[in-house]
C-alpha cells in the first residue's frame, strides 16, 4: 500500500507477486530512495504497464511544503509540511561545518505532555509512516540541492512511541541503495520510555541516543515531564547503562534550563552525582519559552555557572548553540501557530 515504506526484499516479493522480474524492485527502490522521485512519472526506465499497476495498488506518500523560513543569520531553514490527510508537521535544516543536518518529526503531535513543549499541547494526532519521515529529508535534499549527512529525530513527536515505524525508517535511510546515511550520523531523542530504550539497545545500532533528562531527581522531573511518573530517574539511568553496555555508544543527555526551576547550582551538583561514571555528554539548552506556559529561560550567568559545576565534576558538557534565532519557531511552535490559524 505504501511503496516508499517497503524494504528492498519486500519490494522484490511484491514484484514477484504481480509477475514482474525481480530487478524491477531495485530500480523502484533506487528511484524512490536514491533519486528521491516524488511519483512514478519521474521513473524513466520503468514500463508504463508497471507504472499503472503500481498506481492502482500503491500510494507513494510524500510531504507537501506549505511554508519555508530561511534564517538570514546562519541559513537555517524551517519547513512546514502537510501530510496526505491534512495533518501538519515541521522539519528543520541546519548547516554545520561537518555537513547538513535535518531535524525531523516522528509523529503529528505528541502524547508525552512535557510541560515546556509546544508539540504536545494539542495531544497526539497520529504516528508518521516511515515514508513520511523519509520524505521530510528527501524533500529538503531536493530543495536545497545539498546532501543531507546527519539526521536528528528531535522534531515533533516521541520516536520511541512510534517504535516500529522508526526502526523501519532507520533501515531505509541507512540503506546502501538509498541515501546511505551512516548510523553514526543519526540521533534519536527520547523523553525516556525505559522498556523501548532496552529494546533498542538489543539492536546494537551505532546511532546516538539522546535522553531528555531535564532534571536530576524524580520530584522535579515529574513536575516537568509526566513520563517521569511512570519511570524513575534511577530506572532511566539503569536503562542507559544497559544501552551503553550493549552498544558502546556514548549517549547525550539533554537538559533544558528553566529559570528558577532546574537551573540552580545544587541541581548541577546533583546531576553530576547521578551521571558519575557514565560515558555521556550533557547538552544544556536554555528553554525556549512558549506563550501557553510561563517558564522563563535561564539567564546566561546561571547557564555558565551550571556548566562550570558539571565540568568541575568531570562531566562532558556543551551549551547548545541556537540556530535560526531570527526565524524562531522552535520546538513545535510553528506547527501550533498554523493549526490555530485554521480554526
Ligand atoms: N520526544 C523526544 C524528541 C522531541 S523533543 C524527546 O523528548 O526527546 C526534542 C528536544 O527538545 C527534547 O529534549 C525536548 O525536551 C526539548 N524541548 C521541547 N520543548 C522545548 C522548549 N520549549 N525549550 C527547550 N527544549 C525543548
Amino acid at each position: 500500500m505504501d511503496l516508499k515504506s517497503m524494504t528492498l526484499p519486500e519490494l522484490c516479493e511484491y514484484m514477484e507477486s504481480i509477475g514482474e522480474k525481480k530487478f524491477r524492485a531495485r530500480q523502484l527502490f533506487e528511484w524512490l530512495h536514491k533519486h528521491l522521485a516524488l511519483s512514478t512519472d519521474e521513473m524513466k526506465n520503468i514500463p508504463k504497464t508497471l507504472k499503472s499497476k503500481i498506481s492502482e495498488e500503491q500510494k507513494i506518500l510524500g510531504v507537501k511544503p506549505l511554508e519555508c523560513y530561511v534564517s538570514e543569520i546562519d541559513g537555517t531553514r524551517k519547513y512546514l509540511f502537510e501530510l496526505y490527510d491534512g495533518n501538519i508537521i515541521e522539519s528543520v535544516w541546519m548547516k554545520y561545518k561537518h555537513g547538513n543536518s535535518v531535524c525531523i518529526s516522528s509523529q503529528a503531535g505528541c502524547r508525552m505532555g512535557c510541560r515546556f513543549c509546544a508539540s504536545t499541547l494539542g495531544g497526539l494526532d497520529r504516528n508518521l509512516e516511515p515514508s513520511e519521515m523519509l520524505s521530510q529529508i528527501y524533500y529538503i535534499q531536493r530543495d536545497t540541492k545539498e546532501r543531507v549527512s546527519n539526521v536528528v529525530m528531535m522534531g515533533t513527536g516521541e520516536p520511541l512511541d512510534n517504535y516500529d515505524n522508526v526502526l523501519r525508517f532507520l533501515e531505509l535511510i541507512t540503506s546502501e541503495d538509498g541515501l546511505n546515511i551512516s548510523q553514526r550520523n543519526i540521533t534519536i531523542s527520547t523523553c525516556g520510555i525505559v522498556p523501548k530504550i532496552r529494546e533498542l539497545a538489543m539492536k546494537h545500532f551505532q546511532i546516538t541516543l539522546a535522553i531528555s533528562l531535564h532534571a536530576p531527581n524524580d520530584g522535579m522531573r515529574q513536575e516537568l515531564m509526566p513520563v517521569a511518573r511512570k519511570y524513575s530517574v534511577e530506572e532511566l539511568l539503569s536503562a542507559c547503562r544497559f544501552y551503553l553496555e550493549e552498544t558502546n555508544r556514548r549517549m547525550t543527555f539533554e537538559y533544558s534550563l528553566v529559570a528558577g526551576v532546574n537551573d540552580q547550582p545544587e541541581h548541577a551538583r546533583e546531576l553530576a552525582g547521578r551521571l558519575d561514571g557514565l560515558l555521556c555528554h550533557v547538552n544544556l539548552i536554555p528553554v525556549n519559552p512558549i506563550k501557553e506556559r510561563d517558564f522563563k529561560q535561564s539567564v546566561p550567568e546561571s547557564v555558565m555557572e551550571f556548566k562550570k559545576i558539571l565540568e568541575k565534576n568531570r562531566v562532558n558538557v556543551t551549551i547548545r548553540r541556537e540556530m535560526g534565532a531570527d526565524i524562531n519557531a522552535a520546538c513545535g511552535q510553528l506547527r501550533r501557530k498554523k493549526l490555530k490559524s485554521r480554526v
